[in-house]
């Protein structure tokens, strides 16, 4: 008995090290992870009572067609309750649309490096994947659209992209969207959406009107701070949502994730407010890297992308000796780079203290 041949070429998903190992391994009390671009202020505080309503109905399915949450974001979005298909997480949306248009003998176009999933998905399907290289840590939109043919079935924009942290501007995406033919879907994942900033990030949605090959998504799980429910969700034309319904389990997201997703939503007050820290926690690392004369990719989501001008290898030890968990390039496509979430002001300031002490350590010898 074997699997799919293309199985064989992938590995399982390697989270960052787990917290408790880390404790044991180096025998540390306290470890902070900033390594996969979670919430340090956690969720709303409304979502406890929200969960603790749900939890005598643990015997009865969920409604699998999240007819709360699916009401209140077609109004918060202002698109229609049939523009929006749930996932549990934003993750099986892409193991959805990629099982929805994707097999052998068509292919798929993505930047590198960019969030690992599509590919992923991409070569279980048995597409072939053409992967379009960064220029400056931005998605090179011109090549993109060269490497277009009459196969490609999707593209995948990752805007801000992770692990960069660059956005698309309104401009090149209506320029590409304008471009693209008509018989390739456009996927724009945005996971970043609450943490962007700049004033030339496309808002998306109005955009579903003149493109019913456009898909956009969204996720509960970084700023809402939901990533251990699971709860992402695509908005796309009517049509393609009820062309790919059929691929998603019937009760893909739980009763708890529904009730909790839909508190989250309610509580703008929250995400604004770890906007506004997250914008702060950047220009920690912004001014650090002023300071010590490093390269830091401009970020419009709740990480940072650092040039340290060597291999990170041995700063993510040096972290990790230390009880900070942060992601090393050499995984991401950057040798040089390491990819650190933005945490809580008293986080970035320790974290930044121990690479100071790492890079004096490198010059002095
Ligand atoms: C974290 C992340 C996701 C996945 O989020 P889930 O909703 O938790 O599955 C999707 N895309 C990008 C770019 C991400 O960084």
């Amino acid at each position: 008995m074997e699997a799919k041949k293309q199985l064989r070429q992938l590995t399982p998903y390697k989270p960052g090290k787990p917290i408790e190992e880390v404790k044991r391994e180096f025998g540390l009390e306290k470890i902070v992870k900033l390594a996969s671009n979670e919430n340090p202020y956690g969720c709303s505080a409304t979502v406890k009572d929200a969960i603790l309503s749900e939890v005598n109905q643990l015997a009865l399915y969920p409604d699998g067609y999240s007819a709360e949450l699916r009401e209140a974001l077609s109004q918060f979005l202002h698109v229609s309750k049939d523009q929006l298909i749930f996932g549990n997480g934003s993750d099986e949306i892409v193991q959805i649309l990629s099982r929805s248009y994707l097999g052998e003998g068509s292919n798929t176009i993505m930047a590198t490096p960019t969030f690992p999933q599509y590919k992923h998905n991409a070569i279980i399907e048995g597409a072939e994947v053409i992967e379009v290289p960064l220029v400056a840590g931005e998605h090179d939109l011109e090549a993109m659209l060269q490497a277009i043919n009459e196969q490609t079935k999707i593209v995948w924009l990752c805007s801000p992209n992770n692990p960069t942290g660059n956005h698309i501007t309104e401009s090149a995406f209506a320029a590409f969207m304008k471009r693209v033919p008509k018989h390739v879907l456009v996927v724009s994942d945005e996971a970043y959406y609450e943490y962007v900033e700049a004033e030339d990030y496309p808002e998306t949605v109005p955009y579903l009107q003149q493109y019913p090959n456009l898909v956009i998504l969204r996720t509960f799980s970084k700023a809402y701070g939901l990533a251990a429910l699971r709860v992402g969700y695509g908005i796309a034309s009517e049509e393609i949502i009820s062309g790919i319904e059929p691929a998603r389990e019937p009760f893909n997201t739980s009763r708890i994730a529904q009730k909790a997703a839909l508190a989250a939503l309610q509580d703008q007050d929250f995400i604004k407010a770890c906007f506004t820290k997250n914008r702060d926690g950047i220009q920690q690392y912004y001014d650090f890297c002023e300071a010590h004369g490093l390269y830091c990719f401009p970020s419009q989501a709740n990480f940072v992308f650092i040039d340290v001008e060597q291999n990170s290898d041995e700063l993510f030890n040096y972290l990790l000796e230390r009880g900070y968990i942060v992601r090393a390039g050499t995984a991401l496509g950057y040798p040089n780079a390491v990819r650190i979430t933005v945490g809580s002001a008293e986080q970035n300031e320790a974290i930044l203290t121990h690479i100071a002490a790492f890079l004096a350590s490198r010059t002095t010898v």
